[in-house]
């Protein structure tokens, strides 16, 4: 199966500027943020969508928002940001390789546009 964009930057075969990485995951910046500080975080393992979440896949998924916590440490950011991840097409999923996005340093409005 071919690579995606994002097995690539876990490859190396990709440029990024990763923030974060462990066996289990990666974090790197977004390349069109949306934020001051918009990163993404990524599983190792090829999920390509949310709706193909198994239970197999539940420290993983779950791996990914304290990978969150751990950068909101590093980066000490104190006020605030928030966790995202989109599912198909019509929610704005763009990339087919699950991802958290994590944005912050600015106010963020709801509901979501
Ligand atoms: P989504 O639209 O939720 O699938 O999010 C995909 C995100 O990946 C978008 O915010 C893109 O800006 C970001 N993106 C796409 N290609 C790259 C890349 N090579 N490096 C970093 N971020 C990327």
């Amino acid at each position: 199966m071919e690579k995606n964009i994002f097995e690539k930057i876990i490859s190396k075969e990709l440029p990024a500027d990763i923030v974060y990485e462990d066996d289990i995951s990666i974090a790197f910046k977004d390349i069109n943020p949306q934020a001051p500080i918009h990163i993404l975080i990524i599983p190792k393992k090829r999920i390509e969508m949310p709706e193909q979440i198994t239970n197999d896949d539940e420290v993983v998924v779950g791996h990914l928002f304290y990978v969150a916590k751990l950068i909101a440490e590093k980066l000490n950011i104190k006020n605030g940001y928030r966790l995202v991840m989109n599912n198909g097409e019509s929610a704005g999923q763009s990339v087919f390789h699950i991802h958290l996005h994590f944005l912050s340093g600015r106010k963020l409005s709801w509901p979501p546009g």
